[in-house]
């Protein structure tokens, strides 16, 4: 865990995750009180140290996903502090998370925890966030706008310009639209919660747009020669992909193809 505050105002908090062969960063990030995501429960012997050290008021969940909020529930009970999710999302964090055993071995359960609704603006003392609805890696999905900063907190809607796995509740139809709808934003730096800070985002983000569209001709092309997703699949992503088999199905190139 690294704790840094290269960015004026900005605490990055920094750990890694690794179970089977997987191994996944996770960046948290604290702006003037407001938290954006919690991190996984593996990395609670850290966090909890760090929330801590730290003024929170208030947390903004991108999404219910584990990874993202494994420690509201501890943040809840230590810091006192309201925590805002999708209001889709609610009834889901009401209940303890049920995952696959890769998933606990990587990121670890999460205990139930009463989030209040999403609002359109979440303001600190310094700065102005939009909350805009971001559906895609999955459908109940935040990121939030500071315009004046040009700053854009992605949780996973970026993680990378290329996209070879997808979870099964992701849909590329959903994110395409997502991204063309963020990059009408002005933003430059984007906080994504894997890939860290990413500096010249929007370029990155429209580099990532380009790839999926690409990607849909060509899956459109072959489906109208008579090929199936599966078919199509194999002929787009030909390599064996370990974590289809360790996931038992949940992340696989097959949910990129089906639902683009
Ligand atoms: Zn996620």
């Amino acid at each position: 865990m690294i704790n840094f505050s290269k960015y004026k105002d900005i605490i990055i908090t920094h750990g890694l995750c690794s179970g089977l062969s997987i191994k996944m960063n996770v960046y948290i990030y604290l702006v003037d009180g407001l938290l954006f995501d919690t991190g996984p429960s593996t990395l609670q012997k850290d966090t909890a140290k760090f929330f801590s050290q730290q003024t929170i008021e208030q947390v903004a969940l991108t999404h219910v996903h584990e990874d993202h909020s494994g420690m509201a529930h501890w943040l809840q009970k230590n810091k006192l502090v309201p925590i805002y999710l999708h209001s889709e999302a609610i009834k889901t964090a009401e209940k303890r998370g049920r995952y696959r055993l890769y998933r606990r071995l990587i990121w670890g359960g999460r205990e139930p925890f009463y989030p209040q609704a999403m609002p359109k603006v979440i303001r600190t003392e310094r700065y102005t966030f939009e909350a805009i609805e971001a559906p895609g890696h999955t459908e109940f999905h935040h990121v939030f706008y500071e315009q004046d900063q040009g700053w854009l907190i992605t949780g996973d809607l970026y993680i990378g310009r290329k996209v070879v796995l997808a979870l099964y509740e992701e849909n590329m139809l959903q994110m395409i639209a997502t991204l063309e709808k963020v990059l009408q934003l002005d933003f430059d730096t984007m906080f994504c919660s894997h890939a860290g800070v990413v500096l010249k985002g929007k370029e990155k983000m429209r580099q990532k747009l380009d790839f999926l569209t690409e990607l849909q001709d060509k899956v459109r092309e072959l489906r109208a020669k008579g090929l199936t997703d599966g078919e199509i699949d194999k002929i787009i992503y030909p390599k064996k992909q370990a974590i289809k088999t360790l996931s038992g199905g949940e992340w696989s190139s097959y949910n990129i193809i089906h639902t683009i």
